[in-house]
């Protein structure tokens, strides 16, 4: 594996595979730093391609692509965890690569994930591997009701079903098509949070404020961060344990790391994304450093110097349905109105066509204040919706 002899100072190319949104912003704040950039994403409009310096427009497993992209990069990084982890080892012969492919193996599979939790000492919820009709039969009904996971692949929501039986998990397994999966007990939810670390390749780690999160349909739809958000206690578990999870991975590069407060007070960790996270789109506003500079930092071997938040913020997801809010017919909303608002900065990604579910942005709100922030999200949701 590559390894970085000494710090990218700008002018070098940053690479990343993926073109999404994440990636989009990564190469905003590289360009911001005066980095050139190259994205690698077959997708001929895809949010990063667009704004990126150069657009290698083939699939992630395409061995051409992938070669030229570790030709023009001088550090590759990655936007999306189903990246298959052989392209990114294949990357590492060639050029320095953070996160490691293994560090995004163990995220791409929740069984692998759990038993690095379990490996790290942080609490994860009780659960069970499921990969063959053995295990299934020998299944502790204690885990019951549970929720079924894919092992692989899913995301907002998607690959998981909630079942309260041991008819209902069978069905459901087969459902999923018998795939690996992981049976997850159903937890009493008092509400859930997450933690962005980055770490450095000389161990150095930080990480931006706890956030508080709420999901709507699966989908991240509000995060709250400022002082109270989550007790104080718990916020310092939550950022201990990421830190634990990070190296125990040998961790470089940006990591979020969510978590579960259940009724009890206590603390279960949930699951780990290898890259920035949509949770942590309000210090692009909030703090004096982005979760996106900190993984252009991680990637060049620049310091990391301790994020700090400079102004109450809620972030509210923009999905596609906002433009169906009063028309069938997908209309732009109302985005003047918002932004006569004060402290309310919009962020959209670039894609053309508005569907059902489908992130097209998001709206950072800041404020002196939390209970400012919190009113000023609320008429901005109200003139959306
Ligand atoms: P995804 O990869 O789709 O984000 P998650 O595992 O984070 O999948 O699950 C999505 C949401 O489902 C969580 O944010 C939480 O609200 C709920 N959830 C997941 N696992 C559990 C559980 N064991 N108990 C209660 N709620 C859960
Ligand atoms: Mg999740």
């Amino acid at each position: 594996m590559k390894q970085l002899s000494a710090p990218l100072l700008p002018g070098a190319t940053l690479g990343v595979l993926g073109g999404g949104q994440l990636g989009r912003m990564f190469v905003h704040a590289a360009q911001a730093m005066g980095y050139f950039t190259a994205v690698l994403d077959e997708d001929p409009s895809s949010p990063a391609g667009l704004v990126s310096h150069q657009h290698i427009q083939t699939g992630y497993q395409d061995p051409e692509g992938l070669a030229r992209l570790a030709d023009v990069s001088d550090a590759i990084t990655t936007e999306f965890e189903n990246v298959p982890a052989v392209s990114l080892a294949a990357l590492a012969g060639q050029c320095f690569v953070a996160p490691t492919a293994r560090a995004v193996a163990v995220a791409q599979d929740r069984a692998q994930e759990k038993a690095h939790f379990v490996g790290c000492g942080v609490p994860c919820a009780p659960y069970a591997v499921i990969e063959t009709a053995e295990q299934l039969a020998a299944v502790d009904v204690g885990l019951l009701p549970g929720i079924l996971k894919t092992a692989r692949l899913g995301y907002d929501g998607k690959g998981q079903q909630r079942v309260q039986t041991a008819a209902q998990l069978a069905a459901a397994w087969h459902h999923l098509e018998q795939v690996p999966c992981v049976l997850e007990k159903m937890l009493p939810l008092a509400l859930e949070c997450s933690v962005i670390v980055a770490r450095g390749a000389d161990g150095t780690v930080v990480h931006l404020p706890v956030q508080r999160n709420l999901h709507r349909d699966g989908i991240l739809a509000v995060t709250e961060v400022y002082e109270g958000n989550v007790p104080a206690a718990l916020a310092a578990q939550a950022v201990a344990a990421a830190q634990s999870v990070a190296q125990g991975l040998d961790y470089v590069g940006v990591l979020c790391v969510e978590f579960f407060v259940l009724d009890d007070g206590s603390l279960v960790v949930n699951e780990i994304a290898p890259r920035p996270h949509n949770s942590g789109h309000y210090s692009q506003n909030a703090c004096d450093v982005s979760q996106f500079e900190l993984q252009v930092r991680t990637l060049a071997g620049l310091p990391l110097v301790q994020p700090r938040q400079h102004s109450a913020a809620v972030m509210l997801n923009l999905l596609g349905d906002l433009w169906f809010a009063h028309s069938d017919t997908a209309q732009t909303p109302a985005w003047d109105a918002v932004l006569a608002l004060p402290g309310t900065h919009l962020h959209l990604y670039g894609k053309t066509v508005a569907k059902h579910g489908r992130k097209m942005g998001h709206l950072n709100i800041t404020a002196p204040t939390p209970d400012a922030a919190r009113a000023t999200a609320l008429q901005a949701a109200a003139l959306l919706g």
